[in-house]
């Protein structure tokens, strides 16, 4: 039963759900009443784990795809599996991604295919394969996780920022296209969230500027934040939920930073 901003009957997939935002953000479409694909890579067991916490607290179905987001064949199979399995994808939610930190004429060159893979082409390939199902039920939601870095840019993640940026391009162009479909477009764009992501790239940014630990958290990270607060995955779990609603269908093609006012300066 579909009615109005519950979002019992729907049926989301979150790439990149197997830990940080994108588990956040399945957590909070389950708690709505969506049924769940979740995506990514991690310990079999914790994910199976996850699998059954989610489905007893909240009653929804709860599947798990391990698609590789780098690879357009698996991204396909992923999306038709859920059509086989949950009778379509009405909730895309394109989160996975990567990051590395280093200066652009050390940047690993296969860093960059693999961010660009990841973070961007993914997100192509799984919008491609889904809209059609959108189309055919006549309402979708597509909410893409860009980030501060799609407004903005910083040294040392030339990679990062092009992905970034170029989601936000892609998220305003499906977004128009899909305008009289009843589907909307949307990337949320998120500042700092101490996730695992981000734990990673402490160390990095650190050697890359030539400053502790310590100072990357406070200077560079919060430095950027005018709260001095990391945004929490309950923050942008709540935007992704109210994006899904009925009452959200006239927001598309934006961007929406969550970033504790880092856009604004
Ligand atoms: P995370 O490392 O905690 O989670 C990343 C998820 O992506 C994991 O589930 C991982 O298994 C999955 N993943 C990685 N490579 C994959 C692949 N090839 N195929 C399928 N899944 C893959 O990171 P996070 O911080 O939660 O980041 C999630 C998203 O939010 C990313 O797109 C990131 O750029 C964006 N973001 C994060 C922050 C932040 O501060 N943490 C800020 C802005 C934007």
């Amino acid at each position: 039963m579909i009615n109005g901003n519950s979002l019992q009957g729907r049926t989301a997939i979150v790439t990149g759900s197997t830990s940080g935002i994108g588990l956040g953000i399945a957590r909070g479409l389950a708690a709505a009443g969506a049924n769940i694909v979740l995506n990514g890579f991690g310990d079999q067991k914790e994910i199976d784990q996850t699998r059954r916490e989610l489905r007893s607290q909240t009653g929804v179905q709860v599947q798990y795809h391990p698609a590789d987001m780098s690879r357009p064949d698996q991204i396909v199979a992923m999306i038709n599996d859920t059509r086989s399995t949950l009778g379509g994808v009405d909730i895309l939610v394109n989160n996975a991604g990567i990051q590395k930190v280093a200066p652009v004429e050390e940047f690993p060159v296969d860093k960059w295919d693999a961010i660009i893979a990841i973070n961007l082409s993914s997100a192509f390939h799984t919008m491609r394969a889904a809209v059609p199902l959108m189309k055919a039920k006549g309402w979708g939601r597509i909410i893409n996780i860009g980030s501060a870095h799609s407004l903005v840019a910083s040294p040392f993640k030339s990679a990062y920022v092009a992905a970034k940026h170029g989601l936000l391009g892609l998220t305003r162009t499906v977004a128009l296209e899909v305008a009289q479909s009843g589907i909307t477009c949307n990337l949320v764009c998120p500042g700092y969230v101490r996730t695992p992501l981000v734990e990673g790239q402490i160390k990095d940014t650190a050697k890359a500027r030539g400053i502790s630990e310590e100072a990357v958290i406070r200077d560079v990270m919060l430095g950027e934040q005018p709260t001095k607060k990391f945004v929490s995955l309950e923050e942008l779990a709540a935007l992704t939920v109210f994006l899904c609603s009925d009452t959200a269908a006239s927001i598309t093609g934006t961007a929406l930073p969550v970033d504790g006012g880092w856009t604004a300066h």
